[in-house]
């Protein structure tokens, strides 16, 4: 999941973690790192490397903005729809109309974050 520096400052100063303990830097995108047993995000509580398995945000309250929005994404054409890898995507309404203006928005903050370094 990307993250942007503003939400890795509010998860470092809340977690009292480092950000190289949470967040790796691709390509000038940080996005959330993968517990390595479990293969799901560090900050998801769970004891499975089950996709389907249960399991709890434990940053919930603070959690990225991308994480509130998913599992609705773009598509290739800039349209939201639900991200065909999320086994929960049929609980999920069609998304609504200005979510494509959010994705877009949150994409752009990322990507321009990651070229001014
Ligand atoms: S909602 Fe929480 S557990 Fe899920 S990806 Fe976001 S920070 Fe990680």
């Amino acid at each position: 999941m990307p993250i942007t520096q503003a939400e890795s400052a509010r998860l470092q100063r809340r977690t009292g973690m480092a950000q190289d303990d949470f967040a790796v830097d691709n390509d000038g995108v940080l996005t959330l790192l993968n517990n390595a047993d479990t293969r799901a995000c560090v900050f998801l509580l769970t004891d499975s490397a089950d996709a389907q398995a249960e399991g709890l945000c434990s940053v919930y309250e603070i959690r990225p903005k991308g994480c509130q929005t998913y599992p609705y994404v773009l598509d290739t054409k800039d349209e939201a729809v639900l991200d065909q890898g999320c086994p929960h995507r049929s609980q999920f309404p069609d998304p609504p109309e200005d979510m494509a203006f959010t994705l877009l928005n949150l994409e752009e903050r990322i990507l321009r974050e990651g070229s001014s370094d």
